[in-house]
């Protein structure tokens, strides 16, 4: 008892003041603080939009490096994380499951957590991880072995630690969790391995799970230990037993819009991805095969994980055209509550806030092969001679017809968050110029080993640019500016009430853009490919741009030819601060 009481005072003392608590008010209200960033997407709209302009056209040219930390070890490979500020401190995931907090003025490292991480771990796509999420007194991330931990924000203590999904079978957790209402809300990855895509609320507090939503029909849901309902109807869209394993990986995490009062997650590709073992018809006989609810953007009840609406971007997906991007709620220049996803299959989609009912459909990506088009009950208008052939036809029975598919499996834009700029109107998004080879082959489920079904190599579309950021006005879909990249665009984008748009590349630079002309406007060379996402916020009276620099993530891996292309590239693990400093901002 009495060292209790002197845990507690010398903790009272240490912090001094009472200590800052980060409220719903907060995280509601993130994107017009522009002293902090708590939140994932810089808003819960993940506009990743900053009001801030003291960093404008005309003075960018003047930022200069505050301060860089490094990550430090041997454990170096892509760092995607966003970074969150708060009370002095940034916080920073990096790869390998760790966590840093870094004293905001300074640079200089104030904790450090890293997950002890079992043996056979099985991310797919590099050992990365994408931002924490910050609320009460705790800092919150999730691991490469499925699981969340909740740490005290100012001593890097465990405060809980819960188990995801099992990593055995293939699970693993990269994305920045959710804050909502007092839960913390989490999807899975392992898309690759069979698993069953699946978001889970827990208490903040305590880690206690409320309720869980699986995202493929046929499999129950539960609320406060209980089964709550069935997702979807049983078999509606899914021959036989294949809903068991049927993917729909809920990797990307998801937001909350509280106009609507709805979580968006996205769920992936379903499994495997020869999708003749889940589909033997064509997809002009209605939704009988449309493996609900993969490759899906699904609408959720915070208050009891009840599924609201869905639209499906791909049915019976076969190409790897994962729905689970990013889902940026905005109003258009008629007043319209929108949102808006550009998705791995190559399309910009604008649907209803209310009901996710669908829009419009626009291609954001030449050379889309595998569809002319969405027709106006947002179905895509499918080029059938583009789906992989089905191995069964062939005449050893073990390798369908190979078809060139374009845009890659990686996607006409993969995880990297675009940007909505409130100032111009328009979405910029980091896109990708790629197509490839593939093929089915025969494939049965086996626990933790790949679920594909298929083979595949990426090649590049255009011999002086894979990468291409464009701004879209999401009104037409015209494209107003188009900057070209040699290698693939594998990092976040920011746009700012000061004109600029944000991103960096893999060739190491970060850079700043005219947001109407898409002109360069200043950039600088951090050492090492970039694949992180830009944050800015402000300090003392003066505007920060912060962005971690560190290569690697999917395309090192699974990149084919453009892996070849690019494979000079240094790794690294940097994060790096710049500053307009105060006398140079009228300049
Ligand atoms: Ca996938």
């Amino acid at each position: 008892m009495n060292r209790f009481i002197a845990v507690v005072a010398a903790s009272v003392l240490a912090s001094g003041m009472a200590q800052a608590q980060v409220t719903e008010d907060d995280l509601k209200n993130d994107q017009s603080i522009t002293t902090q960033i708590v939140t994932n997407g810089m808003g819960r709209h993940l506009q990743r939009y900053s009001p801030l302009d003291i960093l404008n056209k005309d003075n960018v040219k003047n930022l200069v490096p505050a301060w860089a930390f490094s990550l430090g070890g041997e454990k170096q490979r892509g760092q995607e994380t966003q970074p969150l500020v708060y009370d002095g401190v940034m916080y920073i995931t990096g790869s390998y499951s760790r966590l840093y907090a870094i004293d905001l003025a300074t640079g200089a490292e104030l904790w450090q957590y890293d997950a002890r991480l079992p043996e056979g771990i099985l991310p797919c796509c590099d050992v990365v991880n994408r931002g924490a999420a910050i609320y009460g007194d705790k800092i919150y991330f999730g691991t490469l072995d499925a699981r969340i931990v909740a740490l005290d924000r100012k001593t890097g203590d465990v405060a809980w630690r819960k188990k995801i999904a099992d990593y055995k079978a293939g699970y693993s957790y990269t994305a920045a969790p959710l804050i909502v209402n007092g839960l913390v809300i989490t999807g899975n990855s392992g898309g690759e391995f069979g698993v069953v895509g699946e978001v889970q609320a827990r208490d903040a507090e305590t880690g206690d799970l409320v309720w869980t939503r699986p995202v493929i029909e046929g499999h129950m849901g539960t609320l406060n230990g209980e089964e709550s309902t069935m997702t979807g109807t049983l078999n509606a869209t899914w021959p036989g037993d294949m809903w068991k394993t049927g993917g729909g990986a809920t990797w990307l995490g998801g937001s909350y819009d509280i106009d609507t009062d709805t979580l968006v997650f996205g769920a992936g590709n379903p499994a495997p991805w020869n999708s003749h073992l889940r589909n033997a018809g064509t997809p002009t006989e209605g939704n009988a095969g449309d493996n609900l609810y993969a490759a899906s953007r699904i609408g959720i009840d915070p208050a009891n994980g009840e599924i609201k609406w869905h639209y499906q971007t791909t049915p019976r997906e076969g190409w790897d055209y994962d729905g689970v991007n990013e889902v940026v709620a905005y109003t258009d220049r008629d007043g319209n509550k929108r949102y808006a996803t550009a998705d791995r299959n190559g399309f910009f989609y604008v649907l209803n806030r209310e009901d996710g009912a669908f829009v419009s459909a626009t291609p954001f990506v030449k050379d889309i092969t595998w569809a002319s088009g969405i027709d106006d009950s947002g179905r895509p208008i499918y080029n059938e001679d583009n789906r992989p052939g089905n191995p069964a036809d062939a005449a050893d029975g073990k390798k369908g017809d190979v078809v060139f598919a374009s845009p890659g499996f990686l996607g006409g834009k993969n995880w990297m968050p675009m940007a909505f700029s409130q100032k111009t109107g328009n979405f910029y998004v980091p896109s990708n110029e790629w197509g490839m080879d593939i093929w089915n082959e025969p494939i049965s489920y086996k626990k933790g080993a790949a679920y594909l079904g298929a083979g595949f190599t990426i090649k590049p579309n255009y011999e002086d640019h894979i990468g291409s950021l464009k701004a879209i006005d999401p009104d037409t879909g015209e494209i107003k500016w188009e900057y070209k990249n040699n290698a693939p665009l594998w990092a976040g984008v920011m746009a700012t009430a000061g004109g600029l748009v944000f991103t960096g590349n893999p060739e190491g630079e970060i850079i700043a853009f005219d947001d109407e002309t898409g002109e360069v406007l200043w950039s600088f060379q951090t050492g090492s490919g970039i694949v992180g996402q830009p944050v800015t916020y402000e300090l003392d009276g003066e505007q920060y741009v912060s962005l971690i620099s560190g290569w690697g993530g999917a395309v090192p891996l699974w990149g084919g030819e453009v892996a070849k292309k690019v494979n000079y590239l240094n790794q690294g693990g940097m994060l790096w601060t710049f500053k307009l400093p105060k006398q140079l901002a009228s300049n």
